[in-house]
Parts: structure tokens; C-alpha cells; sequence
């Protein structure tokens, strides 16, 4: 699973939940998301400034620090 961060304000995506407000169900690929899609929290930045996060053990508890 990849989880990917914007860099403007820290919205995640998550490939698990994805983002069905935006049209994503849970589950879609980051792959599957357009390259001119914007962060839908600060519209600032486009899909191409995401960073990608992985998979690690660390990256997974800070997700779930940040979940709310
Ligand atoms: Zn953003």
C-alpha cells in the first residue's frame, strides 16, 4: 500500500481509503489517480508533488498517531 503526503498542508491519501469524496472508493491504486489532480484539502499542489511514503513500520504508526 502506498500512502502519499502533499507537501502544502500534510494530507495523506491512503491507497486503503483512498478518497471517495473525490471520486476514489478505498482501494484504488495512487497509479489510478489522474497526474492533474489537486490535493483537495489546500488545492495548492497537483498530484506530481505528493511525496510517497512507504511502507515501513514507522510510517504506519505515525498514520495512525495522525488518524482521527
Ligand atoms: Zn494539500
Amino acid at each position: 500500500m502506498i500512502t502519499a503526503q502533499c507537501p502544502e498542508c500534510g494530507y495523506r491519501y491512503h491507497e486503503s481509503t483512498a478518497n471517495p469524496r473525490e471520486g476514489f472508493p478505498p482501494g484504488t491504486p495512487w497509479d489510478a489517480v489522474p497526474d492533474d489532480w489537486n490535493c483537495p484539502d489546500c488545492c495548492v499542489r497537483d498530484k506530481v508533488d505528493f511525496v510517497i511514503l512507504t511502507d515501513s513500520a514507522g510510517i504506519a504508526a505515525e498514520i495512525d498517531v495522525c488518524r482521527k
